[in-house]
């Protein structure tokens, strides 16, 4: 028998994080690891309410041992300030992870090989050099963002942001010319929500980068079918995506994916199940968007104007999710509205017809690894890169434009809707790029041969 490592895996608190780390995480399980997998009490509780009576007995599904740590703030602080939140995990969280791995040793006999931290967290790849364990990190966004931080002091020399990392004026520029042109409205750390947030972010993602210098590993969720130009931009990233879940199917389609912060209904399948083959639009905008109620009130509007089924994730934290939000002329017979979806299996539901989606990347490679054709409607940092992906590179969607008062209005989604349907280029370019990846997650494909290698390393 050979080795069995034990590898803690540390994501960043938010939903788009959590999510492919625990793929990997139960990628890493099948391949014989065991896992640690350690978030701040507040994400640990949100998981395992998520579960229900499915996270009974020691957590649920062993081996992935889910633990917690405090963040070092308050129960009533306001997690949502990111400054915060990551100037308590900064100060709290690298001891109390020290401890952790030393009571892990002390008490239970587990020794930790190596820990897999997400690019935000890279502080903990310090404690494993201390302790004299291996680190790897992981990027969780479009290698080509990382492509854009590697390039941080050539864009400082040549004048397109401040030292501060805020853009100084709109400005067009390439990294390479096999990486997509870029301009000043893409730089993610800079598409946050204030300055002084921006700034952070900034400051951590260039420590981030100090770390990355010295470790051995970058694993991101990204493959040259997608990304040929930025994932040659920087060697170092290893592609293993795009990471997918993989359902036990005696357990039929109400299984439930670890690591949700809300508990997903499954009731939108039956109801997918009763609708033609490729006619829902499916709705949703990740785990963080905020809508203003007249942007919200105005997409209720479209969705009924498309006249098509629809199915609209709106999540109990978002400020519209009661009832007085929706127009009174919203009648949504056509529609079904939920808080929360199992969305690779919605996505992957023949009746979906497209998905009209704010782009974040875990949304964006499910969409593709399903050939859903896309309406972009991006809200914040990398959201707007990856709206380019899909539009002008992969061209396996359309974007919405904004009218006068800076809004998307109802007729340019019935538009757009209806334009999306109708042209067979972007269907067939779907399809296309859906075969790709699922050739290169595959036996022997490209990123799962990469993630074999890395597996090895880690059993060495
Ligand atoms: N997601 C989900 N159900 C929903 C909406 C989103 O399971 O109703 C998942 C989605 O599959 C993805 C993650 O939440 O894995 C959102 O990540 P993404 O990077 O797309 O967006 P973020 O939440 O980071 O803005």
């Amino acid at each position: 028998m050979g080795v069995v490592p034990t590898v803690l895996v540390l994501p960043c608190p938010a939903q788009g994080h959590v999510n492919p780390l625990m793929i990997l995480s139960q990628k890493l399980v099948e391949k014989g690891c065991n896992i640690i997998f350690v978030t701040p009490e507040f994400i640990h509780n949100k998981v395992v309410s998520s579960m229900g009576n499915q996270a009974g007995g020691d957590n649920g599904r062993s081996p992935i041992k889910l633990v917690s740590i405090p963040d070092g703030l308050g129960p009533d602080a306001d997690r949502n300030n990111i400054i915060l939140l990551f100037d308590s995990i900064l100060k709290n969280m690298p001891a109390m992870l020290e401890r952790l791995i030393e009571d892990l040793r002390l008490k239970d006999g587990v020794r930790v090989s190596c820990i897999v931290a997400d690019f935000l967290m890279a502080w903990a790849l310090e404690i494993a050099r201390k302790i004299g364990i291996r680190g790897v990190l992981f990027y969780p966004s479009a290698a080509a963002m990382l492509a854009l931080q590697c390039s941080i002091p050539k864009l400082i020399e040549d004048g397109i942001i401040d030292s501060d990392g805020l853009p100084t004026t709109k400005k067009r520029f390439q990294l390479s010319p096999s990486i997509p042109p870029m301009d000043t409205e893409i730089i993610w750390w800079a598409k946050i929500s204030d300055s002084i947030t921006e700034k952070m972010v900034f400051n951590i993602s260039l420590q981030s980068m100090k770390t990355l210098e010295s470790t051995e590993w970058c694993l991101c969720n990204s493959t040259p079918d997608l990304e040929p130009g930025a994932l040659s931009f920087v060697p170092k990233l290893l592609p293993i995506g795009p990471l997918l879940r993989t359902y036990d199917h005696d357990q039929g389609v109400t299984e439930r994916s670890l690591g949700q912060f809300w508990e997903e209904d499954f009731s939108c399948l039956n109801w997918l199940d009763q609708q033609p083959h490729g006619s829902v639009i499916y709705v949703a905008f990740g785990s963080t968007t905020l809508f203003d109620e007249k942007q919200f009130k105005e997409l209720a509007l479209g969705l009924e104007l498309t006249n098509r089924p629809f199915l609209w994730v709106v999540r109990k934290d978002s400020d519209c999710s009661n009832k007085v939000c929706f127009p009174n002329e919203f009648k949504g017979n056509q529609g079904k509205i939920i808080e929360w979806a199992p969305q690779e299996k919605v996505l992957s539901h023949p009746a979906i017809a497209c998905f009209i989606s704010h782009c974040g990347w875990n949304s964006t490679l499910e969409g593709l690894s399903n050939g859903v054709p896309f309406l972009c409607w991006p809200y914040y940092a990398d959201q707007f890169f990856d709206k380019k992906y899909i539009c002008d590179e992969w061209k396996v969607g359309l974007g919405f434009d904004l009218d006068e008062n800076g809004m998307i209005s109802r007729e340019e989604i019935k538009v757009k809707v209806d334009k999306l349907l109708s042209d067979e280029n972007i269907r067939v370019k779907a399809r296309e790029i859906k075969k790709k990846l699922m050739k290169d997650v595959d036996l022997g494909g490209r990123s799962s041969e990469n993630l074999n290698k890395f597996i090895n390393w880690l059993k060495e």
